[in-house]
């Protein structure tokens, strides 16, 4: 069954986006999509939980708004967690809400081409898959979009890979690799691969949009074989959009 979802886009409501949520809605129909996940930049290192919650209010009040006049399309209300592990506080607070979906990404890149910054990367994220409390690991190798980390051991990407099967974490899919880096996704097939052999079959699948023509862009040539169970998040429920496979 086609993934007629896009779990990982960014509107105004984003300190980088340029889309209203309601142009990309327009667009969303024009795609054909069923379901559309809005999920913001929450960067606590920019703002405090009180300025994040008045702002959510109203994105919040806004998504209602257009769901009623699209009944046909599914709109999600969803948030790009940046660094979880360092905010737990704001990460408990933030698990209160009324909410769709939380992906949980580490945005801190390593300054220099250096196994032990890499490695860091990784850590960081091990732990962030560790604490729980988010949906979906977001764009797991991103930090390929720099350097090349094939030096980095299996050891701690089998680690965070098996964690998230445990603690019941989708992996990310996002298809942002293939404009922003001509490479594969974020994470690579390799890790794909990987992940599928030790049992992982969940996942969701976003482009990152931030501009129009980005949204949905190329998630249909992701996992063509079907080797994963897709699916979107609804009020923190993993809901599979390929009916083959067990949830
Ligand atoms: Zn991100
Ligand atoms: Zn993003």
């Amino acid at each position: 069954m086609k993934y007629l979802a896009d779990t990982h886009m960014h509107s105004i409501y984003s300190y980088d986006g340029q889309m209203k949520i309601e142009e990309m809605v327009k667009r969303g129909q024009e795609l054909g999509l069923k379901y559309m996940a809005f999920t913001e930049h929450l960067e606590f290192s920019q703002i405090s939980y009180k300025q994040f919650l008045n702002r959510y209010k109203i994105y919040s009040e806004e998504i209602d708004q257009l769901q009623e006049k699209n009944p046909n399309i599914k709109l999600l209300k969803g948030l790009e967690f940046s660094n979880p592990e360092i905010y737990l506080n704001e990460l408990e607070q933030v698990n209160q809400l009324e909410i769709d979906y939380i992906i949980g990404s580490n945005h801190l890149m390593p300054k220099k081409n250096n196994k032990e910054e890499i490695l860091l990367y990784y850590k960081r994220i091990l732990q962030m898959v560790k604490n729980g409390g988010i949906d979906s690991l977001g764009h797991m190798d991103y930090v390929r979009r720099k350097f090349d980390d094939s030096m980095i051991p299996n050891d701690i990407i089998c680690e965070i890979l098996d964690t998230l099967i445990k603690k019941d974490i989708a992996l990310e899919i996002n298809s942002s690799a293939v404009r922003r880096k001509e490479l594969d996704s974020f994470p690579s097939t390799k890790k794909l691969e990987l992940y599928q052999r030790l049992g992982g079959s969940k996942v969701t699948i976003g482009s990152d949009a931030h501009r129009i023509n980005e949204i949905y862009d190329a998630i249909d040539m992701i996992d063509q074989n079907d080797n994963f169970n897709k699916g979107v998040y609804i009020k923190r429920g993993f809901v599979s959009l390929t009916n083959n496979k067990k949830i």
